[in-house]
């Protein structure tokens, strides 16, 4: 089965989805922004045009539904999302979020229901870049969010529950974007690798066995701001040369480690005037790997590491906020479906792990998971030059309606389809 101008236009609607940014000539959509609204609009047309019925949930994910062939089956979520990080590409998120559109203009086309619903679903937020605190609209959907997030004010002040009701949902009413017990049949994710092991390994799509744990920490280095001129070297407590021996530590340490990957992303020092000695800085540490114990080990060693430069150097150190996501597997029925499906659709069943994390982690949580990647020309990604083949997105759409069929099929088989 060929699916080629369904492929194509998967690829044009991703070109289009990219215009609608909070910044001229660049990719950026942060959470509740403004073009979130325009492009709900835009997207939740193609879904209707598709034979979705759609609704914008209380967590401001965009979600289409397609019926399943009785009433009261359960729901197979089709879903990654919508949002970016600053100056992004074209593909992350969106694209999983449209071949989702597209399997079922698949099924429509051909005439299928099936013995599942299908609601495929744009999370509003999973960058983590606007409130910094990743994976919102999963979070929201797993009836995983912490409702003291609410307080929190982005860099320009304005609180999440405000940003809410600025986009016309009620913050108070965020529980009612959760699924009730029992109705998710599966999540499946479709996005683009972000790394080099598909091209590698010359393959379009791969299965994800698991995706790696993620510590993220926003930590301060606290000491005395003076004057550049007149302050003595030896009599300075400079908060920001304390952080720069410390970012060269992690770096240092995920070098050491086998599969770690640890980075200083975010460094903002104040005053922050040319004749002024730094007197804070503050830094975020994002450290991952596939094996949670590994991870925490590092983590731990990093902060013995900052306690010890700050000591030296007579500053103060701080851990401000801080979480941790532990290593998710994905469900191993389900993934071997999907490879079964890529064998089928002629490809080689790569497996491999996610570096990066996803909604699907979240997901996880409440229903058996299963991730699809696509080859990333470069490895490029959060970047404007992030690629994807045709040819893959072809072979991604095969591969998606395949494994739809199989879990027909495997849920007839089991009648797993019913209320549970
Ligand atoms: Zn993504």
């Amino acid at each position: 089965m060929l699916e080629t101008s369904l492929a194509d236009e998967v690829l044009a609607r991703c070109d289009e989805l990219a215009t609608f940014s909070e910044e001229a000539g660049r990719i950026t959509r942060t959470f509740l922004c403004e073009p979130m609204r325009r492009l709900h609009a835009r997207l939740g047309g193609w879904m209707e045009a598709a034979g979705l019925r759609v609704r914008i949930d209380a967590a401001a994910n965009l979600i289409g539904l397609y019926e399943g062939s009785r009433d009261g089956a359960r729901v197979l979520a089709i879903g990654s999302h919508l949002d970016t990080v600053p100056d992004a590409g074209k593909y992350d998120g969106v694209l999983g979020v449209l071949l989702g559109v597209a399997a079922v203009q698949a099924l429509v086309r051909d005439g299928r229901r099936l013995p599942f619903a299908i609601e495929v679903i744009g999370f509003s937020e999973e960058e983590g870049i606007r409130f910094r605190a990743p994976y919102l609209g999963s979070r929201a959907v797993a009836g995983r969010l912490d409702a003291a997030l609410m307080q929190r004010a982005d860099a320009d002040g304005i609180t999440m529950a405000d940003a809410f009701r600025a986009f016309g949902r009620d913050p108070a009413r965020i529980d009612e974007a959760a699924y009730p017990a029992g109705r998710l049949l599966g999540y499946l994710e479709v996005h683009i690798e972000q790394g080099p092991v598909l091209e590698a390994q010359g393959a379009a799509v791969g299965v994800v066995e698991s995706i790696a744990g993620q510590s993220r920490l926003w930590v301060e280095f606290r000491g005395q701001a003076g004057h550049a001129g007149t302050l003595p070297m030896e009599a300075r407590h400079d908060a920001l040369a304390a952080a720069a021996e410390f970012v060269l530590e992690v770096e240092r340490r995920a070098r050491a480690g086998a599969g770690l990957r640890a980075t200083v992303g975010t460094l903002t020092v104040a005053p922050g005037a040319v004749n002024v000695v730094p007197g804070v800085a503050r830094l975020s540490l994002d450290v991952r790997h596939a094996r949670d114990a590994v991870r925490d080990a590092a983590v731990a060693d990093l902060l013995t590491q900052a306690r010890a430069i700050a000591a030296r150097r007579g500053v103060a150190f701080a851990i401000d906020q801080q979480e941790h996501h532990p290593a998710v597997p994905a469900d191993r029925h389900l993934a071997d479906l999907l490879a079964t499906s890529i064998a089928a659709a002629g490809h080689d069943p790569i497996r491999l792990v996610s570096g990066a994390g996803h909604d699907a982690a979240v997901m996880a949580d409440v229903a058996p998971m299963a991730m699809l990647f696509l080859r990333s020309p470069g490895g490029v990604s959060h970047h404007p030059d992030e690629r994807v083949l045709p040819g893959d997105v072809q072979a991604a759409l095969e591969v998606i309606v395949g494994f739809l069929h199989r879990l027909a099929m495997a849920v007839h088989d089991f009648d797993l389809a019913g209320d549970a």
